[in-house]
């Protein structure tokens, strides 16, 4: 294992760094026997911590822990003790915000600012609010029209085994909205954080360690989505996939869990679509684009990354992005000052700047950034492309970089039109409106063909919020009643009371 010189946190540094990361299985933490893995710090290039990811015997026997565990102590768990650890939980991670939002910083290079004063507290409310739902999943009575006399009802049940995959750019945010609810629905879980991002996940075990959650009801096992992620894709004791990816790895499951048909929801990417009007409050409109697709280095599924804007203010809402595009602050995520942070890897860095030659090489212009910094670490600048047209790769494909691409339209009346070039895609996962025309604003949202659409903001991420995706972004919700229900199976049950 290496350290290395720009580390900043001011916190102790935790286990994960002193000994090579373990994983959890069955209450116990073990070492792995998969693959040999790396932990960067995206903002240098360098390595971290190493560890030993995840193999198929070790997810066989986080499979087989989570499945015994279903019998047991948990089973029996009055559903408001269930909430109670779930708060604890919460609780536990409220008291230790300032070291996860350090150390998700330097795993992932987000700002400080981001990862401390929204990510960590997104994760402490997802918990909060799915501790709630623990003890509201009730089934119902039903009339029936059958001859006799009938009593009929509903009633929901924990699926049973849950595998929760989930991707590196909001590791502790993502991780956490699958483990919430499927804990509050009463499933045991198998957790595999991203192989370049499982260090708040490990931390996170060690925090419900300490908290009474019986052995085996949580299981983490990082490594790779190929070995460990297809293992728990591919076991029979696993009776739901929850996963968060991309459409190609979601493509794949679908084949490889047709076989068993166990219950798989699919949280994949997307190409958002942002429409500008004239009349919307364009200063918020050009703030909150930005915001929208500069965030997390635009590594966000729901990134407005189209932009479709009226063209007698085009000119003006183009020009103010790619000014806030240019005032961004490039560092390390504990870097004072930072405002936007590196891509994940190498690799995604060189993605990203493909896709920028692709475009400029189709005809599209440059406003604003298009090259890499000359500093270590994965950077890319913000991006801002114009004469964009539907052909170019740049339009069609998910970047899941910081790279806008802007359209115009003319007739604001044109509706269908307008609309149909935003759902121009094999994306459906959000869309933004801005206009201050209710009625305009109200029509267009009953037409996108997205799954989350926001109107006059780029957020509205809320626990009680669903979210999720139509066409290749996906399907299932996560958040709500929703998203928690999707971890229960509702049986029905008929009983003749007929004399
Ligand atoms: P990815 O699909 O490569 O990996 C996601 C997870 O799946 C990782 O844990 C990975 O190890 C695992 N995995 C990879 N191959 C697997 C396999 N064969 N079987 C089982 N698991 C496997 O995606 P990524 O590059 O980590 O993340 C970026 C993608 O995630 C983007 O497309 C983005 O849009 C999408 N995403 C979607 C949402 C959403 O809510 N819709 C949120 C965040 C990210």
């Amino acid at each position: 294992m290496m350290s290395h010189e720009t580390t900043t946190l001011t916190i102790p540094k935790p286990q994960i760094f002193t000994q090579p990361l373990k994983l959890l299985i069955d209450g116990d933490w073990v070492d792995g026997s998969g693959d040999a893995l790396d932990i960067h710090d995206p903002s240098t290039g360098q390595v971290i911590s190493t560890f030993t990811g995840a193999s198929a015997d070790d997810v066989d026997r986080a499979v087989r822990a989570a499945s015994r565990a279903l019998e047991g102590e948990w089973s029996t768990m009055p559903p408001s003790v269930r909430g109670r650890l779930l708060w604890r939980l919460a609780d536990a991670l409220e008291e230790h915000l300032e070291e996860f939002a350090q150390l998700e910083s330097l795993n992932t290079g987000k700002p400080l600012r981001v990862t401390r004063s929204f990510e960590i507290p997104q994760a402490i409310d997802i918990l909060r609010y799915n501790a709630g739902w623990a003890t509201k999943l009730n089934g119902e009575t039903r009339d029936v029209s059958l001859p006799g006399e009938w009593h009929t009802y509903t009633m929901r049940r924990p699926l049973g085994v849950a595998g929760l995959i989930v991707p590196w750019n909001n590791p502790l945010v993502m991780a956490v909205a699958k483990l919430a609810p499927a804990l509050a629905a009463g499933c045991t879980v198998v957790l595999k954080p991203a192989e370049l991002t499982p260090v708040t996940a490990a931390r996170l075990g060690e925090l419900v360690c300490d908290l009474g959650f019986p052995a085996g009801v949580i299981n983490i096992v990082p490594g790779l989505g190929t070995v460990a992620g297809e293992a728990i894709a591919t076991h029979p004791l696993v009776d739901k996939v929850s996963f968060t990816g991309s459409t190609a790895v979601g493509q794949h499951l679908q084949r490889t869990t047709a076989a068993s048909l166990k219950r798989l929801s699919l949280e994949l990417g997307g190409k958002s679509p942002v429409l500008i009007f004239a009349d919307a409050d364009l200063d918020r409109a050009i703030d909150s684009a930005a915001l929208s697709i500069f965030s997390n280095s635009g590594q966000i599924c729901a990134a407005g990354s189209r932009l479709y804007v009226q063209s007698s203010v085009a000119d003006r809402v183009i020009d103010g992005i790619s000014e806030r595009a240019k005032a961004l602050s490039l560092g390390g995520g504990l870097e004072e000052g930072t405002t936007m942070g590196p891509l994940i890897s190498a690799r995604q860095r060189e993605r990203v700047l493909r896709y920028i030659g692709e475009g400029l090489e189709q005809g599209a212009e440059l406003a604003a950034g298009g090259f890499a910094p000359d500093r270590p670490g994965f950077f890319v600048q913000p991006t801002v492309l114009t004469n964009a047209a539907p052909g170019m790769s740049v339009v069609a494909e998910e970047i899941f970089g910081p790279v806008l691409v802007t359209q115009t339209f003319d007739d604001p009346e044109e509706l269908d039109a307008i609309v149909g070039r935003a759902n121009n895609s094999v994306y459906g996962l959000s869309a933004y409106v801005w206009t201050r025309d209710l009625a305009r604003a109200h029509r267009i949202a009953r037409r996108l063909a997205a799954g989350n659409v926001r109107v006059n903001t780029h957020s509205g991420m809320d626990p009680n919020m669903p979210f999720g995706g139509v066409k290749a972004s996906g399907y299932g919700k996560e958040n709500g009643r929703e998203g928690v229900e999707a971890y229960t199976e509702l049986t029905s049950v008929a009983m003749n009371i007929g004399a």
